[in-house]
């Protein structure tokens, strides 16, 4: 998309989209706000428009304000987007459609086994996003819905249909991927037993909506790429296949990825003592490939973190390959500055 050909004034490419999508259960923590950054300085170098979708239909585990304080964190640290917030949590009937005609395709079917018989029965231990490998066990099993409920007495879940399915890509980061989704991940949840479309589906449901066609996401999410390639597939969408990003994402000393258990990396917690916009992204600087460093005069180097100033200077080929590590000394040097303007 948008390589030009045939276009002409009166037929202009329509423009690149991406979006910064953030889930309002938590806050924003270094590790996101650094994969925003890369969204940011890539959409705003290439002329992509931005668009800002707040990823908050996992009911239970979305915190109240939240969606506000990761607004206020990516203006605070510079960031600007074209269109949006838009909520998915308002966006119900959409999904609602999409997993109707996935139903009626026989592309997805109502399942009613419950987590712990999924583990039991599951074909290979794990998918690498942790979830069971569903060996397809209530496929075909139901007339419908209704009947799965009637029948089994439980809510099912939908499930997408695996079967035979292999997707290959070239990822604009992480290179060519290639995977048997049925072996590899299994039939997906698209909705849950109480209605709720799970992020595989809505995801796609929006981006193709909102004409997105340049997804940048962490790495933890490559492998919801096949998935939701399938989805656009089955939906009539493949024209609507965006290009994907994923980028190594930042880990603590233990190599999982930065979360609670690596102390409080939040903007929120850093913004609360007194540590300044130009500091963090001074350390996001480094960690998007701006600078080879983070300098070690603890002062830093203040000064040039206008993320508008970085923008003809950010290249994708210089952010590293591997992931970025977080530990005691970031968090001492992002602290020290608010230390030494107190002495
Ligand atoms: N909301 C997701 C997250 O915060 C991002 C989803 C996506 O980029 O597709 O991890």
């Amino acid at each position: 998309m948008g390589n030009g050909v045939g276009n002409s004034v009166f037929n202009p490419a329509p423009p690149e989209v991406t979006r910064l999508a953030p889930s309002p259960t938590g806050a924003l923590h270094l590790g996101n706000a650094r994969t925003f950054l890369i969204n940011w300085l890539l959409a705003r170098r290439s002329g992509w428009r931005i668009l800002l979708r707040i990823e908050d239909l996992d009911g239970p585990r979305v915190k109240k304000g939240a969606a506000a304080e990761l607004i206020d964190d990516l203006r605070w640290l510079g960031m600007d987007w074209d269109e949006g917030p838009i909520y998915q949590s308002g966006r119900r009937a959409a999904y609602r459609k999409a997993i109707e005609q996935l139903l009626a395709s026989g592309a997805a079917y109502p399942c009613v086994c419950t987590r712990g018989e999924v583990e039991r029965i599951a074909s290979a231990p794990h998918a690498e996003d942790g979830a069971a490998v569903y060996p397809g066990t209530c496929r075909g099993r139901f007339a419908s819905v209704e009947a799965a409920q009637a029948l089994s007495g439980r809510s099912p879940v939908i499930r997408f249909n695996t079967a035979g399915q292999r997707v290959s890509f070239v990822d604009g980061f992480a290179g060519a991927v290639a995977m048997d989704v049925e072996r590899s991940l299994g039939d997906f949840v698209i909705a849950k037993g109480d209605g709720t479309p799970a992020y595989q589906l809505a995801v796609v449901v929006d981006d193709a909506e909102a004409g997105v066609t340049q997804v940048v996401r962490g790495d933890d999410l490559l492998d919801s790429t096949p998935r939701q390639i399938l989805l656009y597939r089955t939906l009539g969408l493949a024209m609507k296949i965006p290009a994907y990003h994923h980028l190594p994402l930042v880990v603590g000393e233990d190599g999982r990825r930065l979360a609670k258990r690596h102390g409080d990396t939040r903007l929120s917690y850093y913004r609360r003592h007194g540590v300044s916009a130009s500091r963090v992204l001074e350390l996001l600087g480094c960690w998007c490939g701006i600078t080879d460093a983070i300098v070690a005069d603890p002062r830093g180097s203040e000064g040039d973190t206008e993320i508008s100033r970085w923008i003809d200077r950010f290249k994708l080929t210089r952010v590293s390959r591997s992931q970025v590590l977080f530990d005691g000394s970031t968090d001492a040097w992002l602290v020290q500055s608010t230390n030494s303007q107190k002495e």
